[in-house]
């Protein structure tokens, strides 16, 4: 359930995002033989300086990276709460994920229509933020109901019931559940748990410009950004067209690119580390010849939890880990030079492993 949906009316440049980011999972799929590819699905490698720089030290066969999963929603539309369009089905795919990439479109182009047929991002968003809202208002009043019948029965069922009726009167003032007061609430957090509400997700803005877009902040961007900043959401300024075509340069090529443009970084890595963050996830290293290499785990995991990403038995046999910080490993020039500094830190069951980490672990089988 950890990843990204991408949602957004038609023709704002979803697909072309999408493909951007396929691309990009493509030119590394040599790395990735485990990753099935399938179509609505990009497993996007995301962007770490900090692999070049252990490779400069370990000189590695290879790199890889952590990845993030980028799911395409299209066929969110207007109504589609109602059943418009492929409706329900499209919305239950939104509920598999943790965070949403809204798309925006902030270009004008006479050639290219928009369904509402003007160029208004708070209009859009609040088209598509409505249908995930009344698509959990309808499956809060399907479990009202039976709270309802439970509630005879059952205190437990009581109580859910309360909160659910407050969070719907909440819904009813066309509101997201991301904005009700009772959140921290222990039955709210069972309901969220059961429904996975999709107006509670959290939400990045990917503002889709054009190239002109992109050199100067158009007024369509400043209104996203104004927007986002009173909800307290993310946004990212790209143009889905130029990352496209960017993923299939040379990082060189590509640099220089961006180079001309003015821009320090490509909108699409700054969504895939931005969605990366969003999710919870963070990245533990090991640094061997063979491969300098990412591992995805959650913030908070454990180090035995943290080792069962590289192999099952390691959670299983699990006797300590040798853990270098990743500003030391460089510093110290590699695991030697920080033995010897006295970096390197022996750590048990119970350490929680940090971003960055440059991670050996003893095991037994
Ligand atoms: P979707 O319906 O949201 O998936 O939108 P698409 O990605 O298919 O894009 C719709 C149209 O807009 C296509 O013709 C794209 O080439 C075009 N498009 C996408 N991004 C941009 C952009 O940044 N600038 C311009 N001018 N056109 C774009």
């Amino acid at each position: 359930g950890l990843g990204v949906g991408i949602v957004g009316l038609p023709n704002v440049g979803k697909s072309t995002t999408f493909n951007a980011l396929t691309k990009a999972q493509n030119a590394e799929s040599a790395n990735y033989p485990f990753c099935t590819i399938e179509p609505n699905k990009a497993v996007v490698p995301v962007p770490d300086a900090r692999l070049d720089e252990l490779a400069k030290i370990v000189n590695p066969e290879r790199i890889q990276h952590s990845t993030v999963d980028f799911v395409d929603i299209a066929g969110l539309v207007k109504g589609a709460s109602a059943g418009e369009g492929l409706g329900n089905q499209f919305l239950s795919n939104i509920r598999e994920v943790e965070v949403i990439l809204h798309m925006v479109r902030c270009f004008e182009d006479e050639n290219i229509t928009h369904v509402e047929n003007s160029i208004n991002p708070l209009r859009d968003i609040e088209i598509i933020e409505s249908e995930l809202i009344f698509a959990d208002v309808q499956q809060l009043d399907k479990k009202l109901d039976r709270l309802k019948r439970q509630a005879k029965l059952e205190k437990g069922a009581q109580a859910l019931a309360e909160v659910a009726t407050e969070l719907r009167a909440h819904l009813d003032e066309i509101k997201p559940v991301s904005t009700f007061a009772k959140k921290d609430d222990e039955n709210f957090q069972a309901l969220d748990k059961e429904l996975r509400f999709l107006s509670n997700k959290t939400i990045i803005y990917g503002a889709n410009v054009d190239e002109a877009g992109l050199l100067e902040e158009n007024e369509h961007v400043k209104a996203l950004k104004a927007h986002a900043k009173v909800v307290g959401a993310d946004v990212v300024v790209l143009c889905a067209k130029v990352e496209e075509e960017m993923v299939a340069l040379e990082e060189e090529e590509a640099e220089e690119f961006l180079k001309e443009l003015g821009i320090e970084e490509s909108g699409l890595k700054q969504i895939i580390r931005l969605a990366f963050e969003k999710l919870g996830l963070a990245s533990y290293f090991t640094a061997g010849i063979k491969e300098v290499r990412a591992w995805t785990i959650v913030k908070g995991w454990k180090a035995p939890k943290a080792a069962s990403v590289i192999h099952n038995d390691f959670e299983k046999g699990f006797i300590r880990a040798e853990v270098i910080g990743y500003d030391d490993f460089i510093a110290y020039k590699g695991e030697a030079g920080s033995k010897e500094a006295g970096k390197m830190r022996l750590e048990g069951k119970e350490y929680v492993v940090q971003d960055g980490d440059v991670m050996h672990f003893r095991f037994n089988v």
